[in-house]
């Protein structure tokens, strides 16, 4: 007989524990999952997919004003705010049954309910309790409020997904990326759109010529950005809601969007009483290869805060399945992980930025590239793409490709895959450009930026 009920019990059914149960229960373990909510996590159920499904919704309004410029009649239009949210919803509910079939067909046991730990081998699902060898820890993160006066009246990005109808006038607390995404999102379908940043300007650590670009261009369109000014007080009113601000002036908005970072799911867990260290945010603290204090116990994914991203989880899960269970120790390499966000325009990034290479001392080129990409010169649109690359003088290494323009996710994908290679600036011009692109322009780039001061950005 056994020794426990299970090989692997995996906390969470997200991005990294489906991944992680259903490949250790390939590898012939046998395996149980343990979900409070949704099978899918954030990512699937309320991030990266309902998101993106609403950016490319509201993108249409663009779309449809540029289509008259290359001879389209447009005529009367409309948009029905609640037929995108059921269609997203219908989605939403197809991949949840195509996550738990996964389960189901790899062999994974799902246990529905919110569980913890009862000690290091044991796991208490429902009043129920399991046993295991290994346990995973891969509970995510959840939305972070500050307290200000009034903060009950905000809504984060989890209810911003699902609102009844668009609302007309919205605030949105926060300047990093589901702050600039949502803004684009309701600015896009026409919502006055106010960004209130306590910093100077959009997403901090960034490169910031991508920062100053994307506020730029976010402007452009509409979106009003209100700098270096924190919320004081939220009140509700007749109509809406008032938020004191730090210059005293109030803002009115039918919405008010908190975005301001996120916690790792780790409260009630039972982790600290199991000996697993935490860090001062409540993030479980792993070694390379995603083990925790405690021996049997790891943890991948948002709950490790290391880069919260989806395919980051996905890949310290794979690490964590070869490492713990294949023989082949895997450490995920975090280095040149491609971003990408999904504003209005997208914004993609892989390696250093300007600052950060020289704050590491490195000597370096800087080129950069300002223009208006082909389909913006009929559409008659001003806004401009953005393209730089910061190379490494003398090894020529690139060490860092930005963009904030059309397709700058999909762009940066492939470009990812030559930082990763290591190559050189010479090797990305002896490369042959696909024309007429706007990615030709990254293989074309000659002319080095003079060394400008410097200049901090973070
Ligand atoms: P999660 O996907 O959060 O899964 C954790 C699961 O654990 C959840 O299902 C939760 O219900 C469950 N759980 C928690 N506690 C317990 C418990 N005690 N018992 C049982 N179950 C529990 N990343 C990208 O790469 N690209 C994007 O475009 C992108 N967009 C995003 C947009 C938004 C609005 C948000 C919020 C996030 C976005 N992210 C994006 C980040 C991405 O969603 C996360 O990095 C990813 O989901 C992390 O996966 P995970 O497995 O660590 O956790
Ligand atoms: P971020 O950490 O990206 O940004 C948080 C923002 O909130 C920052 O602008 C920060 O300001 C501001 N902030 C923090 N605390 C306060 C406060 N008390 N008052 C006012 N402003 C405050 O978090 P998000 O919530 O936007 O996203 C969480 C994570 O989810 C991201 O970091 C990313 O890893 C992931 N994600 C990825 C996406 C993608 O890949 N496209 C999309 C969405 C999320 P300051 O800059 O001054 O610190």
């Amino acid at each position: 007989m056994a020794e426990y009920d299970f090989d692997l019990i995996t906390l969470g059914a997200g991005s990294g524990g489906v991944r992680a149960s259903r490949l250790a229960a390939q590898a012939g373990k046998r395996v149980a999952v343990v979900e409070e909510s949704r099978v899918g996590g954030t990512c699937v159920m309320r991030g990266c997919v309902p998101k993106k499904l609403l950016v490319m919704g509201a993108h249409f309004a663009e779309d449809l004003t540029d289509a008259q410029g290359y001879g389209w009649d447009i005529g009367q239009v409309s948009f029905d705010w609640a037929r995108l949210i059921a269609a997203k919803n219908a989605e939403l509910h197809r991949l949840e049954g195509v996550y738990t079939r996964i389960l189901r067909d790899s062999g994974v046991t799902l246990l529905e309910g919110r569980g913890r730990l009862a000690d290091n081998h044991t796991v208490e699902v429902a009043g129920v309790r399991y046993t295991a060898a290994t346990i995973l820890v891969a509970t995510g993160a959840r939305p972070h409020l500050p307290k200000v006066p009034g903060i009950e009246y905000a809504i984060t990005s989890n209810e911003a997904l699902d609102l009844m109808q668009l609302p007309e006038r919205v605030a949105v607390v926060g300047g990093g990326y589901i702050a600039v995404e949502f803004a684009g999102i309701f600015n896009a379908l026409g919502a006055h759109v106010v960004q209130v940043l306590r910093g100077d300007t959009l997403l901090r650590g960034f490169d910031q010529d991508v920062r100053i670009a994307l506020a730029e261009e976010m402007i452009g369109k509409g979106v009003e950005i209100r700098r270096e000014t924190s919320v004081r007080s939220i009140e509700k009113g007749t109509k809406g809601y008032s938020l004191l601000l730090s210059d005293s002036e109030s803002l009115h908005a039918d919405l008010v969007l908190y975005a301001t970072g996120r916690r790792p799911n780790t409260d009630g867990l039972g982790l600290a009483e199991a000996g697993v260290g935490l860090d001062d945010q409540g993030a479980v603290t792993v070694d390379t290869f995603s083990r925790s204090s405690v021996d049997n116990i790891w943890a991948v994914g948002d709950v490790t805060s290391r880069l919260n991203l989806t395919p980051v989880a996905l890949a310290e899960a794979q690490a964590f399945v070869a490492t713990a269970f294949l023989g082949r120790p895997t450490a995920v390499d975090h280095a040149n992980t491609p971003s990408a966000v999904f504003s209005m325009p997208p914004v993609g990034t892989v390696g250093m930025t300007e600052t950060a290479a020289r704050r590491h001392g490195l000597s370096i080129d800087v080129y950069l590239s300002r223009f208006r990409p082909m389909r913006n010169t009929l559409a008659g649109r001003d806004e401009r793409t953005l393209m730089k690359m910061i190379v490494e003088r003398g090894s020529e290494r690139v060490l860092g490709i930005h963009m904030v323009g059309p397709d700058a996710p999909e762009i940066i994908q492939g470009f990812a895959v030559a930082l990763k290679c290591g190559a050189t600036k010479s090797q990305v011009d002896a490369t042959i450009g696909i024309h007429p692109t706007a990615a030709e322009e990254l293989v074309t780039l000659r002319d080095r930026c003079p060394d400008p001061a410097s200049e901090l950005e973070e």
